[in-house]
């Protein structure tokens, strides 16, 4: 087989290989980012309840606070009612005063807490319907990876292992071109030439669309074992059977 020839057929399974491995890709690049978003949600719901839990305590002491006071505010009011002097009810009432002030504070103060609380739990509870909902996009994510692994799974070892044994007889140098070039172009190592005019020996490289010098077409149809690169873009050009036999005919 010529060159060219093994070059092309190496060329067509490494490309089916990149197509197949790529719907398994898509399928993993897709989970991992649905999985992602999921843990960024499950993050923020654990902050979300920690600050919930932080108001609520502070809700409860407040309201310990409050009832403290109270049960103080009750105790000097019975005092109010068995003092017999004027000053000592007034020092008592001036106490309870201060007493009404601090709780008022105090209750203002846990009422916002509450409020607070309740803003945090309305949060945390959307928040919690996102996370479901996120869990239910991962797990039909990961069915669609196991999907595509059961699938494509035991065929692309297999077109692996065609394309390896299709890149064996090449020379070591011609598969690091290639293999650069494919990493160059995203597979696209190889290049067919397009015919523009015939009577003209116009061709342009497939890859580049840049027109080619009339040796390198030649050196293409007469050396059929020598690699011809675009002097271009520096893919490896080849002729499809249909052109080569057409101007095979036409000489
Ligand atoms: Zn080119």
């Amino acid at each position: 087989m010529p060159l060219q020839d093994q070059l092309y057929s190496y060329f067509e399974l490494d490309q089916r290989v990149r197509a197949m491995r790529s719907r398994l890709d898509g399928a993993t690049r897709r989970r991992d980012a649905q999985q992602r978003k999921l843990e960024q949600l499950q993050q923020a719901s654990a902050e979300l309840n920690q600050q919930l839990k932080v108001a609520k305590a502070h809700a409860a002491t407040l309201e310990g606070e409050a009832d403290e006071i109270e049960t103080r505010i009750v105790a000097q009011r019975d005092k109010m009612n068995n003092v017999t002097s004027n000053k000592e009810y007034s020092a008592l009432l001036v106490e309870v005063n201060t007493l009404k002030a601090d709780k008022s504070k105090i209750d203002d103060a846990q009422l916002e807490s509450m409020t607070k609380a309740d803003t945090l739990t309305a949060e945390y509870e959307a928040l919690s319907a996102k996370v479901d909902s996120q869990q239910k996009l991962v797990a039909g994510a990961t069915k669609d990876v196991a999907e595509a692994e059961s699938e494509v799974g035991d065929k692309l070892k297999e077109l692996e292992a065609e394309r390896d044994a299709a890149g064996e007889p090449l020379d070591a140098d011609i598969r690091k071109t290639f293999d650069r070039l494919s990493h160059t172009y995203d597979g696209e190592a190889m290049a067919e030439i397009s015919e523009q005019d015939r009577r003209r020996m116009e061709y342009t490289c497939g890859g580049c669309y840049t027109l080619l010098p009339v040796e390198s077409v030649n050196s293409l149809i007469t050396k059929p074992d020598q690699l011809t690169t675009c002097g271009t873009c520096n893919r490896i050009l080849y002729v499809s059977t249909e052109l080569r036999e057409s101007l095979a005919a036409g000489k």
